[in-house]
């Protein structure tokens, strides 16, 4: 099931940029993988899958998620509130309510979405892992993606200890010691790491935010744990003015610069956000090969600002998108990333800020080197065969010149045919066949009132 051919391609983006970025025709896939593109012919008994009247493109990679949190989107209290608030409000009030089922759900309701806008790698930083639940997360999340077919990196996070919010009756922040983090962070990659470049699971050491949940040394023993590991690192950085003032304020000096000073940069690490770099920080980035997951929905939709991912990626640096928790932009689909991404920045460098070729690139190469899936993130042959047929026989496509870019420059939703992981299908006649949509809903209202009903009152 694995061996197939792709035919009737009009439109087909690679992922790569320039004269590359685009071809015709079919796509052979043998063993999982692309052996040829171009005027092919099926061969007698080759299965063929018709891409007429849809958009062919590599499968997304998104290189930043909390998918504990899709259960918490819309919650009253966060809505018109920044970052702070929003952390407070939402999954610190609610991690003591997510019990195994409800966590097994929320991960499900987080890559249905993924899935069904055509996402085929996912990484999700997860950072909840407290002597409370009788359960591990981390297992939760990578049985669920195995069950999906999706490549997935499990972010084994933590903190040891919180920040000291204006809101008083918070139940207490989950934090570990360090030496059961690295525990558990080692216990994951013993388990479950794959190094290879089109591995189904690896693991990356990630605490949530270094500057604020660690403590100064403790920053430099992650970064040696996880090299001794041969596991990248990732956490958020620079999000909003805050994280800049508080490390100028404690180190004296910007925060790119604190975490270089702390182990924390090179190939093997990728920050979520930096929406508040200044050029020095882009340089010493794009220099070592550390890499963006740039999420411009969630940083628009808590006013946190407008990352200089074109700026960073004119230098070299290596751009990819994430769409970040629900909990914190209420969807969290490739789609709309794509379009965030598109638009957000002509709004403020001009039409030629951006351009559909250069967000799918992000989106897709971008974001297999940020992690480390050298096999994966675009169509050539010798690549894993992970693609996404996104249909165009809707209204919102019709009347366009161009429409192999439709769905990037149109925005909504992805209307996804079909999707394959190494020559697997993922999505299927545009559902996930195992998936009961209209019971996962009905599951995720009853869940988010008990979560509501459970919710911590000091
Ligand atoms: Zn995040």
């Amino acid at each position: 099931m694995t061996s197939f051919i792709v035919t009737g391609i009009e439109h087909g983006l690679t992922g790569m940029r320039g004269p590359e970025a685009r071809f015709q025709g079919a796509l052979r896939v043998e063993e999982g993988v692309i052996t040829e593109i171009g005027d092919l012919t099926p061969a007698p008994a080759e299965r063929i899958i018709d891409a007429r009247g849809c958009v062919v493109t590599p499968g997304f990679v998104n290189t930043h998620h909390h998918l504990f949190q899709s259960l918490m989107k819309s919650i009253p209290a966060t809505i018109n509130g920044g970052l702070d608030d929003w952390v407070m409000e939402g999954p610190y009030r609610f991690w003591p309510t997510l019990d195994e089922e409800a966590m097994r759900l929320s991960v499900t309701v987080g890559l249905a979405e993924l899935a069904l806008s055509g996402t085929t790698t996912v990484s999700d930083l997860h950072y909840i892992f407290p002597d409370e639940y009788d359960y591990d997360p981390a297992e939760v999340l990578v049985e669920t993606a195995a069950r999906f077919g999706m490549r997935f990196v499990l972010g084994r996070g933590g903190l040891t200890h919180g920040r000291p919010w204006h809101q008083t009756d918070l139940p207490p922040a989950p934090a570990e010691t360090l030496d059961a983090m690295l525990a558990g962070v080692e216990a994951a990659a013993t388990r479950w790491h794959d190094p290879s470049g089109s591995a189904m699971v690896k693991v990356a050491a990630t605490p949530v935010t270094t500057v604020f949940n660690l403590r100064e040394g403790e920053v430099r023993e992650v970064a040696q744990a996880a090299r001794a590991l041969g596991i990248r690192m990732h956490t958020h950085l620079s999000e909003n003015d805050t994280y800049v003032n508080s490390t100028v304020e404690r180190f004296g000096m910007r925060p790119v610069h604190w975490m270089a000073e702390q182990e924390w940069v090179g190939p093997d690490v990728w920050f979520a956000h930096l929406v508040k770099c200044d050029d020095d920080e882009l340089g010493l980035l794009a220099d070592v090969g550390t890499a963006m997951a740039h999420c411009p929905q969630s940083n628009l939709r808590l006013g946190s600002g407008i990352a200089p991912a074109p700026a960073f990626s004119a230098m070299g640096g290596i751009v990819s998108l994430g769409v970040d928790g629900t909990s914190a932009n209420e969807a969290g689909d490739m789609a709309q990333a794509l379009y965030s991404a598109f638009t957000v920045h002509r709004g403020i460098g001009g039409p030629a800020a951006t351009t559909a070729e250069t967000v799918m690139h992000w989106a897709t190469a971008g974001g297999a080197r940020a992690l480390g899936f050298d096999n994966v993130g675009t169509l050539e042959p010798g690549r894993a065969a992970d693609l996404v047929l996104i249909e165009l026989a809707h209204p919102r496509y019709f009347g366009h010149h161009d429409p192999t870019i439709a769905p990037i420059i149109s925005g909504g939703e992805f209307h996804v045919r079909h999707s394959f992981v190494g020559g697997r299908p993922v999505v299927v006649d545009g559902g996930v066949p195992w998936l009961d949509v209209e019971k996962l809903g009905a599951d995720a209202a009853r869940t988010v009132e008990k979560m509501k009903a459970a919710a911590y009152v000091a």
